[in-house]
C-alpha cells in the first residue's frame, strides 16, 4: 500500500523532496505558511516589475542535473553561466574590479596592486580545490548517524587540511595575498554563508574554488523564480496538492509516532511520514516544544546574518551597473567586526546589487531596470527595531546613485523594502536570519540539527538549517539525503 508523506513548507528543499518521494512511490501532500511556493526563493510582482525575492545566482549546477536525473524529468528551467562573475567597487574609487573565471583576465584586474597575482591565486585555488574534492563526498553529501561516525569521517580528511580548521578565512587569505583589495574581494564568499571572513573557518575557501574554477555561478533565464515555476509544473503533473496560507503550529502523537500536525485553524494534517522544510532548529523549538531548542538556547546558537532587501523599479537604463555588483567601504575589518551585533543604524552600509533586467527583459517594463539590493545586517536578537528602515534605504540609494552616476531616487518608480522582521514573518526565519544556522565547525555534520527527528521515527527535516547547509545546491543535496533516510527506514515502492 502507498505510504503518505506530508511536507511542511514549499521552499526549494520541500519541493525537491516532494518530487523525490513521489518517485519512490509515496503519495505526497504539502502545506505552506506563505501565499505561494518557493520559500526564500520567491517572487514579488509589483508596478509592472517581477522581482526575485532572495537568491540571485547559484553554484554547483551539477546538483540540479543530478536531481532531475534522480526524479526522471527534463530540466524545467534554463540556466546561464555568469561571465564575468561579479564586479566590486570600493568607496571613493572609480575603479571597478571585474571578477572573471579566466585567470589571465582576472590577473589584469590586480595589475599594480598584487605582484604575481596569477601565481598566488593558482596556489590558493589548488589548495581550496584539493579540500573541496577531499570533503565533498566524505563530509558534505553524507548522512551521519552519530557524532562518532562524523568524527571518523572527519579524521579521514587528509591531515594537510587541518590548519584550515584552526584559522579564519581572512588569515588564510592573508597568507596568500598582500593587497587589501585581493584579500577583501576573495573573502566575500564568506557572506554567501551569511557570515564574515573573520569568523568563517578557512575551510570555506573551497567556495572560491567552486566559483572561480570548478563550476562557476549561474543565473536562470527569465529570473530565479523560474526554478520554482518549473518544479511546480512537475508537482502539478503528479497531482501533489499544496495548501497555502497554512501554518503548522503543533502536533499530535500516539504510540511513539507523530500522527498529525495541526495548523493555525486547528485542522489536523495526517500522514505516515512527515518532513519539515521549516527551519530545522526553530521548528524543533517552536512546534515540537523541545527544551534543547527553546528561545534561550536558539539565541545562543550562531545564526547567519539577516537580510535587509530592497526591490527597486527604475526609469531609464543604468548602464554603469553590471548584473552582480558589490559596493564596499574602506573599513572592512572594522565594519565586518560590527555588523553581527551592532544595534545602531548603519549609515555607511556595504551592499550587493543585482540588475535582473540586464539579461531578462520580462522582469521590467520597456525602458526600465529591475534592481535588487541586499545589505547584510544584524538579526533581531541584536537589532530589534527597524523603524529606521527608510533611513537605511535612503542612505543606500544616495550612496549608490553617487557611485554609479545615476539618480536612482529621482527615477525610482517602484520600491519595496523587506527588513529582518519581514523575513521572519513571511517564512518563519529565526529572528530574521537569512541563511539559517551558521556553518561553524560545531554546527555542521553531526553537530547540525539532524534530518531525522531525535524522538519520532516518522518525522524528518530538509533545508538550510539541517545537513548539509545553506544555499540552493546544498538544499538540493539536503533533499537527497533526507529522501535516502526515509526510503531506508520506510521503504520505496519503485526502488
Ligand atoms: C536575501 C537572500 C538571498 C539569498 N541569495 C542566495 C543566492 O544568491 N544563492 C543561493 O544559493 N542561496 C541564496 N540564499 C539562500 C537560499 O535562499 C536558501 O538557502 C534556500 O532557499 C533555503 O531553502 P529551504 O527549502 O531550506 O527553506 P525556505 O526557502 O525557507 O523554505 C521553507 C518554507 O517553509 C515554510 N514554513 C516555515 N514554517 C512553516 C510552518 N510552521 N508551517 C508551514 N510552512 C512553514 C516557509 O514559509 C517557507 O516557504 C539567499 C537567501 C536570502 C534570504
Amino acid at each position: 500500500m502507498k505510504k503518505k508523506a506530508l511536507i511542511i513548507g514549499t521552499g526549494l528543499g520541500g519541493l525537491a523532496t516532494a518530487l523525490r518521494l513521489h518517485k519512490h512511490g509515496y503519495e505526497v501532500e504539502m502545506v505552506e505558511k506563505y501565499k505561494q511556493a518557493g520559500g526564500r526563493l520567491n517572487q514579488l510582482k509589483k508596478d509592472g516589475f517581477t522581482f526575485d525575492l532572495g537568491p540571485s545566482f547559484f553554484s554547483m549546477s551539477y546538483e540540479f542535473q543530478e536531481f532531475i536525473k534522480d526524479v526522471g524529468i527534463q530540466m524545467p528551467f534554463e540556466f546561464i553561466e555568469l561571465n564575468p562573475l561579479y564586479t566590486i567597487n570600493f568607496a571613493g574609487s572609480k575603479r571597478n574590479f571585474v571578477i572573471y573565471k579566466d585567470l589571465e583576465r582576472l590577473s589584469k584586474q590586480f595589475d599594480g596592486l598584487e605582484t604575481d597575482f596569477a601565481g598566488k591565486m593558482e596556489k590558493y585555488l589548488q589548495a581550496a580545490g584539493n579540500l573541496f574534492h577531499d570533503t565533498e563526498n566524505l563530509i558534505i553529501k553524507r548522512n551521519f548517524d552519530s557524532y562518532a561516525a562524523f568524527l571518523l569521517s572527519m579524521s579521514r580528511v587528509p591531515w594537510k587540511h587541518a590548519p584550515k580548521m584552526m584559522r579564519s578565512m581572512w588569515s588564510e587569505l592573508d597568507r596568500h595575498f598582500d593587497s587589501y583589495e585581493a584579500k577583501v574581494i576573495f573573502s566575500l564568499v564568506a557572506f554567501f554563508l551569511g557570515a564574515t571572513p573573520f569568523d568563517t573557518p578557512a575551510v570555506y575557501s573551497l567556495l572560491s574554488y567552486t566559483e572561480l574554477k570548478h563550476d562557476g555561478y549561474y543565473n536562470v533565464k527569465g529570473g530565479m523564480y523560474k526554478i520554482v515555476e518549473g518544479l511546480l509544473e512537475e508537482i502539478k503533473k503528479r497531482d501533489i496538492q499544496i495548501h497555502y496560507n497554512t501554518e503548522i503550529k503543533s502536533f499530535d502523537q500516539e504510540n511513539g509516532k507523530v500522527t498529525g500536525f495541526v495548523d493555525q485553524n486547528g485542522k489536523k494534517w495526517t500522514a505516515d511520514v512527515f518532513v519539515a522544510n521549516a527551519d530545522a532548529a526553530s521548528f524543533r523549538g517552536e512546534v515540537m516544544q523541545r527544551p534543547k531548542y527553546n528561545e534561550q538556547k536558539l539565541d545562543k546558537q550562531k545564526w547567519t546574518l539577516a537580510p535587509f532587501t530592497m526591490y527597486l523599479g527604475v526609469k531609464g537604463k543604468v548602464d554603469s551597473l553590471d548584473h552582480h555588483n558589490y559596493f564596499l567601504g574602506n573599513n572592512f575589518e572594522d565594519y565586518a567586526g560590527k555588523i553581527f551585533k551592532n544595534s545602531i543604524s548603519l549609515d555607511k552600509p556595504y551592499y550587493y546589487v543585482n540588475v535582473n533586467s540586464r539579461y531578462n527583459d520580462n522582469v521590467a517594463p520597456e525602458g526600465h531596470e529591475n534592481l535588487f539590493i541586499l545589505c547584510p545586517v544584524p538579526d533581531l536578537r541584536f537589532k530589534k527595531s527597524w523603524e529606521d528602515r527608510e533611513q537605511l534605504a535612503e542612505n543606500i540609494l544616495t550612496d549608490l546613485s553617487e557611485r554609479i552616476g545615476f539618480d536612482l531616487v529621482a527615477n525610482r518608480v517602484s520600491q519595496t523594502i523587506l527588513d529582518p522582521a519581514d523575513w521572519q514573518n513571511m517564512f518563519n526565519l529565526y529572528k530574521g536570519s537569512g541563511l539559517g544556522l551558521a556553518h561553524d565547525l560545531n554546527q555542521i555534520g553531526a553537530f547540525r540539527p539532524a534530518n531525522n527527528d531525535e524522538k519520532f521515527p516518522n518525522l524528518y527535516y530538509v533545508g538550510a538549517s539541517t545537513v548539509p547547509g545553506t544555499g540552493l545546491p546544498m538544499v538540493i543535496i539536503s533533499s537527497n539525503l533526507v529522501t535516502k533516510r526515509i526510503v531506508k527506514q520506510h521503504g520505496s515502492i519503485h526502488a
